[in-house]
């Protein structure tokens, strides 16, 4: 189905939990969230059914499954399996957990997995995450994913100004040695965290100083997709800065079950109340398609708690 302003969305992210095993500077406040109480959850046989409406609603063409971190929802691989056979499935983790799912998740028929790390140096890392991660682990998830044919794998990393903001190009060089595509994500302003934004410009300068000219070669989703003179490819997600809404087709289905047509506000819809009163399937989808005719475009993203939303 087409919204307003003729995006086709027909992209779901679902976020399954909450909760998280890292509490990266960027993403939660440091003392922790409280955590939404376990019966405003959606159980995972709640969110199958959900998933299952939306895509009739809108014959979804991929599902990203994530959190919080997805990994630690008990029962993930069911759930991976259950929803699977209705389009793409996909998976944005960050790492940690993965080798022991790797092979389970894409039996289940997850397709591919997006992983996030923001620095190549083991103490900007556990710096940024406020847990005792390394690079080694999230490289071992990596090569998990590529030995369970869960690839190509597409690396995230958020810069932050003073933390990793001089590590573009290095990230570039080392995500090419792990046969991997890097994004560079800008930080957007998440309720209760101090912004530390690096615009698309200042991140492309620091990489053209290094690694010389780069060449803007396509659109990939909401990535602007640059080639070095060597031809790594690398891309930017730039939400703060603007133009990423125009190519916006996605929806978010909250782990408390609120459906959200955009990052930056506007209406949404509560699902879980609708599925918990016995709404009829028909009444569910009417409410979808009207939720997507009226889906914002605002220009920019901000305000947000990715921890809660799934980003
Ligand atoms: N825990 C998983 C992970 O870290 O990959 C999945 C959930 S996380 C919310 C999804 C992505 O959102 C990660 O790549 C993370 O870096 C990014 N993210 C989180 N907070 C952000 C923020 N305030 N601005 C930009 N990206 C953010
Ligand atoms: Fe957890 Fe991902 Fe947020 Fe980091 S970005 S705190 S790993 S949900």
């Amino acid at each position: 189905m087409k919204d307003s302003f003729g995006r086709k969305i027909d992209y779901l992210r679902v976020s399954v939990t909450d909760r998280c095993n890292l509490r990266c500077i960027y993403c939660m406040p440091e003392t922790g969230i409280s955590h939404i109480a376990h019966s405003a959850i959606l159980r995972l046989e709640e969110i199958q059914q959900l998933v299952q409406l939306i895509h009739r609603a809108l014959n979804l063409r991929k599902i990203r499954i994530t959190g919080g971190e997805p990994l630690v929802r008990r029962g993930i691989v069911s759930l991976v399996r259950g929803i699977s056979p209705l389009a793409e499935t996909v998976m944005t983790t960050n790492g940690i957990l993965f080798p022991e799912f790797a092979s389970d998740l894409s039996a289940a028929g997850l397709s591919r997995v997006n992983i996030s790390i923001d620095s190549l140096k083991d103490e900007v890392i556990k710096k940024v995450t406020r847990r005792d991660v390394t690079l080694r682990m999230v490289e071992k998830a990596i090569e998990a994913a590529k030995e369970s044919n869960l690839g190509p794998v597409k690396v995230n990393c958020v810069v932050l100004k003073g933390v990793n903001s001089e590590e573009p190009a290095d990230m570039i060089k080392w995500a090419e040695s792990m046969g991997t595509t890097i994004r560079f994500i800008e930080h957007m302003p998440m309720t209760g965290s101090e912004c530390s934004y690096v615009p698309e410009k200042d991140v492309l300068y620091g990489i053209t100083k290094e690694l010389g000219p780069v060449k803007r070669i396509a659109t990939e989703g909401t990535a602007n997709m640059y080639s070095t003179l060597s031809g790594t490819r690398f891309g930017i997600i730039a939400p703060v800065g603007g133009g990423m809404c125009a190519n916006c087709t996605r929806l978010r289905l909250t782990a408390e079950g609120e459906l959200l047509p955009c990052l930056a506000g506007g209406e949404s819809l509560d699902l879980r109340e609708r599925l918990r009163s016995g709404s009829k399937d028909s009444e569910i989808i009417t409410a979808v398609h009207a939720l997507v005719a009226k889906k914002p475009h605002h220009g920019a993203c901000g305000g947000v708690s990715m921890w809660r939303i799934g980003g």
